[in-house]
């Protein structure tokens, strides 16, 4: 008896009868020459926020990591294996990605649980260990004076995403390509109600409306 989710089985049919016609050269193409993804989004696991759905984006397009909070761990060239580390290592070094987007998004319950100090985030968990990298030493991260517990969450979902865009930078990799112009750092911030992408303008630090962002 085949236990494999039967909403995966209807899901991958309907894949080979409507996308797959469709996309078939593209897989074909790929698997001979390789893939050349332009583009590397480290987002949230959140079933929510998945990057190829927000983006449109077919096979080969997108180089995606996803964690919990959509974070970026600082460069620790230590003894440890590191999941995040290597996969932007093959992005940068290897497929020379010429775009890296932080995708954060809104309703985060990894934030959540770092905002509310609720269990599992007690030190000796994994999610309270992975969270606790958000936060440089001696940090302290509370609620603001006439702040609602809403607008710090938000407040809060959107600085993991400054915090990953710092963190990006600790890599010596990365920062080379970044400094001589190959690579390009971005952040991007998802509303899960209202399917709203807002885009990190570098220049004044705030999110604007992905609808009125200028290709730039
Ligand atoms: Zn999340």
């Amino acid at each position: 008896m085949i236990t494999f989710p039967q909403r995966l089985l209807d899901g991958y049919r309907t894949f080979t009868t409507e996308r797959l016609p469709t996309e078939q050269s593209r897989y074909r193409e790929l698997s001979v020459r390789g893939q050349s993804p332009e583009v590397m989004v480290i987002g949230c696991c959140d079933s929510r926020v998945s990057p190829e759905v927000i983006f449109d984006a077919g096979p080969g397009e997108l180089f995606v990591v996803r964690n919990i909070a959509n974070l970026v761990p600082v460069y620790q060239p230590d003894s440890g294996a590191h999941g995040v580390s290597a996969a932007l290592e093959y992005a940068v070094s290897v497929l020379r990605v010429k775009h890296i987007v932080i995708l954060g998004h809104a309703q985060c319950g990894g934030i959540r649980a770092f905002v509310d100090k609720i269990a599992p985030l007690s030190p000796g968990d994994f999610i309270g260990k992975w969270m606790a990298m958000f936060v440089k030493p001696g940090e302290i991260v509370e609620q603001r004076r006439h702040e609602t517990n809403q607008d710090f969450v938000t407040r809060i979902e959107k600085a993991a995403v400054f915090r990953s865009l710092e963190n990006l930078m600790t890599f010596p990799f990365v920062r080379a390509r970044v400094e001589c112009g190959e690579l390009l750092l971005h952040g991007a911030y998802f509303g899960v109600a209202e399917g709203s992408l807002f885009v990190l303008d570098r220049a004044t630090n705030q999110f604007k409306s992905a609808r009125e962002a200028t290709a730039s």
